[in-house]
C-alpha cells in the first residue's frame, strides 16, 4: 500500500497544528512546529497571521487533509473508508473516524507498542502482533469488538518493545480496548467513539466535502 513518504514536520506546519507524527519528539523541544512558525508554500505567514480569507471548500478539505495526515492514509483509502462509513448506522463523519481508530497500526500505536503510527505501522507490517492468535501484518486490519491484540510471543524480550512500552508505561489505552499489562494484549470491547478520539478534527466538514 502506498504511503505518503515526505518530510512529516511540514504536514503539521501546512495543518497549522501539531499532528504528532514523529513519536517522542514531538513532545520535545526538537519539535519543528514551535520552531518554524511559517507554513509551506505561504512564505513569512505565520499561523492564522495574515492569511487570505479560507472559502468553505477551503475549509473542508484542510479537515479532510488532516485526519488523512494523522493516520497517515492517502485519498484512495481515505475515500473507501468514507464509503464504508455511510452504510453504516449513525452518523458518517463519526462512523469514519471509528473507522480509522480501529485499524490495527492505530490501535497498536494506541497500546502504546510504538510511539508514533507511522512506528506502529512498520512494526506491524513485520509481524509482531497477533488477532485472535494469529499473526496479522496488515496495518489497514480493521479490529472489532471481540477480537484480541497481542504482542507476538517472540517480540516481548525483545529491547525495542520493552523500552518503548516504559517509556508509554504512563499512556491510557482507550476505554474500547481492555488492555492486561501482563499478557501484553488487549481485548477490543467496543467500538470506538468519539469521545475515545482526540483527533482535532470537525468530521462533519469532511461528510460535507465529500457530499458536494
Ligand atoms: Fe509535528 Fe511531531 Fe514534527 Fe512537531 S515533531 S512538527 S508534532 S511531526
Amino acid at each position: 500500500m502506498a504511503r505518503y513518504t515526505g518530510a512529516v514536520c511540514r504536514l503539521c506546519r501546512r495543518e497549522s497544528q501539531k499532528l504528532f507524527l514523529k513519536g517522542d519528539r514531538c513532545y520535545t523541544d526538537k519539535c519543528g512546529f514551535g520552531r518554524r512558525q511559517t507554513i509551506p508554500g505561504q512564505h513569512g505567514q505565520g499561523h492564522g497571521q495574515g492569511r487570505s480569507k479560507v472559502s468553505e471548500y477551503g475549509t473542508q478539505l484542510r479537515e479532510k487533509q488532516k485526519a488523512k495526515r494523522y493516520y497517515g492514509i492517502l485519498e484512495s483509502q481515505f475515500r473507501g473508508y468514507f464509503v464504508l462509513a455511510g452504510k453504516r448506522k449513525g452518523k458518517t463523519g463519526e462512523n469514519l473516524l471509528a473507522i480509522l481508530e480501529s485499524r490495527l497500526d492505530n490501535t497498536v500505536y494506541r497500546l502504546g507498542f510504538a510511539m508514533s503510527r507511522a512506528e506502529a505501522r512498520q512494526l506491524v507490517r513485520h509481524g509482531h502482533f497477533t488477532v485472535n492468535g494469529k499473526r496479522v501484518d496488515i496495518p489497514s486490519f480493521l479490529v472489532r469488538p471481540g477480537m484480541v491484540v497481542a504482542l507476538k510471543d517472540s517480540s516481548r524480550a525483545l529491547d525495542k518493545f520493552k523500552s518503548v512500552i516504559e517509556a508509554n508505561s504512563s499512556r491510557q489505552p482507550p476505554k474500547w480496548l481492555e488492555y492486561d499489562a501482563e499478557t501484553l494484549s488487549a481485548k477490543v470491547v467496543a467500538v470506538p467513539t468519539r469521545e475515545d478520539i482526540d483527533l482535532p478534527v470537525e468530521e462533519q466538514l469532511i461528510v460535507e466535502l465529500y457530499s458536494k
